[in-house]
């Protein structure tokens, strides 16, 4: 990258390419070997911009619509997708949560982690810019002392690289290779629901559940897959046993009737102690049918309170 005053930029831009290289040689000298031009020249006027807010009224800013720094540091486009995947985190926890995701809470927490970070990227490359295109000879003799400092700590050569490649503090999951929360809108209006009513639920592909169901206490020696594989042994617990075994408890659901996006008919147990007030169970059960069939479709075609 090489930057010049506005006047310089333009003087250099109108050379003829034989002084244009001659003049290109003089300034980067010939350590790197020989050097052609591989294409036509450009010029791009630099400047440090950064949006007063990233966010307004369901809009929010990324990329360069939201700050624009000096390319110095080669940073411009990876603050875009750390933007994008900020953003995308933001977007998908609402979602899952049954937010608006447009609302103001879920473009503010985007701005709030993005903000600072942008604001410290933009300042920091402005100062290496006038560090390195000042001419003061005691600037001059700071800078390569700095250079050689951090050339020969590796720690502190290590913490540069990391914070260019944007690697340190609070990463998006994109960034760090991660996959974002899968949004299963039934799984998560569910949970939805288990938080607001302090119970825990339970939920069945009902097409995987082999009649009849009945809730009893485990067995010795009784368990069953759960989800993420590992056993769920429910010796002396209550358990939700069907014609092929026990499937479910009030804590691990099983891998046998977990639900997909091929699920089509679904089982909800709601596992209330029995001293719970039966009109609020009714209420519970009310909002559970109409949280669930407002995110996920369908209706409720059978209720049941067991003893
Ligand atoms: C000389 C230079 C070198 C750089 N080097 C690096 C580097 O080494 N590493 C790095 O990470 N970053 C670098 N950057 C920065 C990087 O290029 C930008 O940060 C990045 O391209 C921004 O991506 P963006 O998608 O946000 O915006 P842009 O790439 O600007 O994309 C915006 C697009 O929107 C289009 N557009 C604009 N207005 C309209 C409209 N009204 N209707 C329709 N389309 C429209 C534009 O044509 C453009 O295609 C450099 C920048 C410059 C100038």
């Amino acid at each position: 990258m090489w930057t010049e005053t506005d006047a310089e930029a333009a003087r250099i831009s109108a050379l003829c390419d034989e002084d244009f290289h001659a003049e290109l040689e003089r300034r980067f000298g010939l350590h790197l070997g020989d050097i052609a031009l591989a294409g036509p020249r450009r010029a791009y006027p630099l400047g440090l911009f950064i949006a007063r807010s990233f966010v307004a009224e369901r809009i929010a800013l990324v990329g360069d619509a939201a700050h624009v720094i000096h390319p110095i540091a080669g940073q411009g486009l990876n603050m875009g997708l750390r933007d994008v995947a900020a953003l995308a985190e933001a977007i998908v926890d609402a979602a899952r949560l049954g937010l608006d995701i447009g609302g103001a809470d879920v473009l503010d927490r985007y701005q709030r982690w993005r903000r600072f970070d942008t604001m410290a990227m933009g300042v920091a490359t402005d100062g290496l810019n006038r560090l390195f295109s000042n001419r003061s000879d005691v600037l001059r003799l700071a800078r390569d002392i700095g250079l050689g400092v951090v050339e020969r700590l590796p720690m502190v050569k290590d913490f540069f690289i990391r914070e260019a490649a944007g690697i340190t503090g609070d990463v998006p999951k994109l960034l760090k290779g991660e996959a974002l929360y899968t949004v299963n809108t039934l799984v998560d209006a569910l949970n939805l629901c288990s938080l607001r009513a302090q119970l825990p639920f339970g939920l069945y592909d009902l097409d995987r559940v082999e009649p009849p169901i009945v809730l009893r206490r485990g067995t010795p020696g009784e368990s069953y897959e759960g989800i993420r594989k590992a056993a769920v042994h429910v010796e002396g617990r209550p358990v939700l046993v069907d014609a092929r075994g026990p499937f479910g408890n009030p804590t691990s659901d099983s891998a046998r009737t977990m639900i997909t996006t091929a699920c089509r008919r679904a089982l909800v147990i709601v596992y209330a102690p029995g001293r719970f007030p039966p009109a609020r169970l009714q209420s519970v059960l009310d909002e559970t049918t109409a949280t669930l069939t407002r995110w996920s479709g369908g209706s409720e075609c059978a209720r049941q309170v067991l003893p």
